[in-house]
């Protein structure tokens, strides 16, 4: 079933028509990665800070997504959001950490911008592309790690700084 997109007037009014083309179209591709999703509608709103993801009624099949119009759209932050929804729909455990975990770790598709909330050193910070893979498969193993060691966020945080060449 296609899936209905809504947008706020406060989201139309910033955001240029491209913008809303690309949202949708991102949108859509990303939630290929999500075959636990199912929702029928979604609706983006304005927010000031990058992106927010919020439940509208508490349904699995409106999702309401926060992005602001200003800031550059990225795979990596729109999958974010969306697997805020399988964190409350679905068993991806919850926090924003381990939602940046479990988002690198679902799809090389969201490597095109380092995570938020997971704390990086600087040289893969200003070099996430040449890191990027190695942290992603390092979210893989992280997720295997925690059905034995509920450390580990910190494990990965941990491995990911001794990927940095001194
Ligand atoms: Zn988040």
């Amino acid at each position: 079933m296609p899936i209905e997109f809504k947008f706020t007037k406060p989201f139309i009014d910033a955001a240029s028509e491209n913008f809303i083309t690309d949202i949708q179209i991102i949108t859509l591709e990303c939630l290929k990665e999500f075959p636990e999703l199912h929702p029928k509608t979604i609706k983006f709103s304005y927010t000031k800070g990058f992106a927010c993801a919020m439940t509208l009624k508490a349904t699995e099949t409106t999702y309401n997504i926060g992005y602001n119009p200003e800031k550059p759209l990225y795979y990596n932050v729109l999958g974010h959001e969306l697997m805020h929804f399988a964190q409350v729909f679905s068993k991806i455990p919850h926090g924003e950490k381990s939602c940046d975990v479990y988002t690198l770790a679902r799809s090389e598709l969201f490597l095109d911008n380092p995570p938020c909330y997971i704390d990086l050193p600087a040289e893969i910070e200003n070099y996430w592309d040449n890191y990027a893979k190695d942290v992603r498969n390092l979210c893989i193993d992280a997720i295997e790690i925690r059905k034995t060691n509920r450390q580990y966020i910190k494990w990965v945080v941990k491995e990911i700084k001794k990927l940095v060449k001194k």
